[in-house]
C-alpha cells in the first residue's frame, strides 16, 4: 500500500471505519445533537481507529497523489492505459466519496473522520476555552493568504509529479506518521513521517489546523466544494445577532452570510450560542 498498490486487506477495513465514523457524526449533526463532549469522543475514535490502528491508509492526500502519479505513468506509457487506469479506480472511488460527502454535508469528513484533521482539532481544543468569548489562536492568518499557499503547493505537486514523476506530497505526507504501529519492524522508514506528524501537531497549538489550512491538497478541494454543500450550519430566526459565535470561530466562518467553506464543524459556535440558534440544516 505504501508503494501505491491497492491492498484490500488494508483498504477495506479503513473504508468501513471511515464510513462508520462519518455516519455517526452525520447522525449527531443532522439531529443537532453534536456538542463539545460528543465531538471530542469522535475525534479520539478517529485518531485511534482509522489513525493509529489502521495506519491512515488510505487517506485523501495519498489518494490524490496516487491518481496524479497514475496519470504520469499513462503519459510516459500511453499504451499501458488499460492496465494503469483500473489500478487507479479504488483511489478515484475513495476520492469521489470524499468529494461527494463534502458537497452533501460540508466538511464532516475533515471534522470527525480524517485522523490527521481530528488530531489537529483535538490539540486546538487546548487553545480554546469556551468561557473566554473569543478564539485564542496565537497565529491567525487570514484564509485568503492560506489558500494562495495551498493552491501554490497543489500546483507545484502536480507539475513535479507530471514532469519528473516524484510524488512530492507523499514524501512529506504527515498521515504516514500514523503507520508507527504497523511498521515496528522498520522504524527507520517512518522516522521522517513521525517527525512531520509531530511538527503538524505541535504547530496546532499555535495555528488552527495548520496542515489542513496551509498544505492539504484535499483541504483545498474541500474548501471549493463545501461552498456548495447542501447541509451546513445556519442561523435560525432565534438569532439575536449577539456575535458571540463569530468571536469563537477559529476560521471566521460563523458570520450569517458565510458559505462555510472553511467551517470544520467544530461546534464551538453552537456551544456558545445563548439562544440555540445555530442548526445543521439545508
Ligand atoms: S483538510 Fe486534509 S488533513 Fe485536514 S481534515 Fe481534511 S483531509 Fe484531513
Ligand atoms: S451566538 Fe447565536 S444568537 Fe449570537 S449571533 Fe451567533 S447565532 Fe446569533
Ligand atoms: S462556523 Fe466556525 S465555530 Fe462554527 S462550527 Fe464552523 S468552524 Fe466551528
Amino acid at each position: 500500500m505504501t508503494n501505491g498498490t491497492f491492498n484490500p486487506i488494508i483498504m477495506v477495513p479503513m473504508f468501513i471505519a471511515y464510513l462508520i465514523l462519518f455516519v455517526i457524526a452525520e447522525i449527531f449533526l443532522l439531529k443537532n445533537k453534536m456538542n463539545k463532549k460528543i465531538s471530542i469522543i469522535l475525534l479520539i475514535l478517529s485518531i485511534i481507529i482509522p489513525g493509529f490502528i489502521l495506519g491512515a491508509l488510505a487517506n485523501p492526500v495519498f489518494a490524490i497523489q496516487q491518481i496524479i502519479m497514475g496519470f504520469y505513468n499513462i503519459i510516459q506509457n500511453p499504451v499501458a492505459f488499460s492496465m494503469i487506469f483500473p489500478s487507479l479506480l479504488p483511489m478515484i472511488i475513495i476520492l469521489l466519496f470524499f468529494i461527494l460527502s463534502t458537497i452533501l454535508f460540508g466538511r464532516t469528513f475533515c471534522a470527525y473522520v480524517c485522523p490527521l484533521g481530528s488530531a489537529q482539532e483535538l490539540i486546538s481544543r487546548v487553545q480554546f476555552k469556551s468561557k473566554i468569548k473569543k478564539s485564542k489562536y496565537i497565529v491567525n492568518i487570514p484564509s485568503k493568504y492560506l489558500n494562495y499557499v495551498r493552491l501554490g503547493f497543489f500546483i507545484l505537486m502536480i507539475i513535479i509529479a507530471l514532469t519528473v514523476g516524484i510524488a512530492i506530497f507523499q514524501l512529506i505526507n504527515p498521515f504516514m506518521g500514523f503507520t508507527i504501529f504497523r511498521n515496528l519492524t522498520s522504524i527507520t522508514t517512518i522516522i521522517l513521517p513521525i517527525i512531520l506528524l509531530a511538527i503538524v501537531l505541535i504547530s496546532s497549538l499555535f495555528i488552527y489546523r495548520p496542515w489542513c489550512r496551509i498544505f492539504c491538497p484535499f483541504g483545498m478541494i474541500a474548501w471549493l466544494m463545501s461552498r456548495f454543500s447542501i447541509f451546513k450550519l445556519r442561523r435560525t430566526a432565534d438569532c439575536t445577532d449577539c456575535k458571540a459565535c463569530e468571536k469563537v470561530c477559529p476560521t471566521k466562518e460563523s458570520y450569517r452570510e458565510s458559505k462555510k467553506s472553511a467551517c470544520y464543524q467544530c461546534v464551538r459556535c453552537i456551544d456558545i450560542c445563548p439562544n440555540d440558534a445555530i442548526k445543521f440544516k439545508k
